[in-house]
């Protein structure tokens, strides 16, 4: 889909800082961060929100999430995963994505 942003970025068409690429997912950070640390982890491949992504690639998404986190040194501290899916949701960008924040204490509920 090449009106995606998201395709575009893993498509290396638009630039991003990018961090880390593993099983067909990438890791990348925001461009308007909400946190210190705030990382997008998608699926290379177009999937429209996690309601419509298998298993496979949310594992995916999850796992490179997890290791990014882990490599930030994030472990010990903490950090939230969290991905939006629909209007009431707050998802902008209809391609799957995973928000990585950390680098603060988190609230909850988040809004
Ligand atoms: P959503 O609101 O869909 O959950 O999150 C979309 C996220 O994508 C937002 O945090 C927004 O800042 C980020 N974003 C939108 N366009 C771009 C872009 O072109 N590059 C990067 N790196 N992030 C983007
Ligand atoms: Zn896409």
């Amino acid at each position: 889909m090449n009106d995606c942003i998201f395709c575009r970025i893993a498509a290396g068409e638009i630039p991003a800082r990018i961090i880390a690429e593993e099983n067909a997912a990438l890791a990348f950070h925001d461009l308007q961060p909400q946190a210190p640390i705030h990382v997008l982890v998608i699926p290379t491949r177009h999937v429209a929100s996690a309601a419509e992504a298998d298993s496979a690639t949310l594992g995916a998404v999850m796992t490179l999430a997890a290791k990014v986190a882990r490599d930030l040194d994030l472990d010990a501290r903490g950090y939230r995963l969290v991905t939006n899916v629909g209007p009431e949701g707050g998802q902008s960008v209809h391609h799957l994505h995973v928000h990585l924040l950390g680098g603060r204490q988190m609230r909850w509920p988040p809004g």
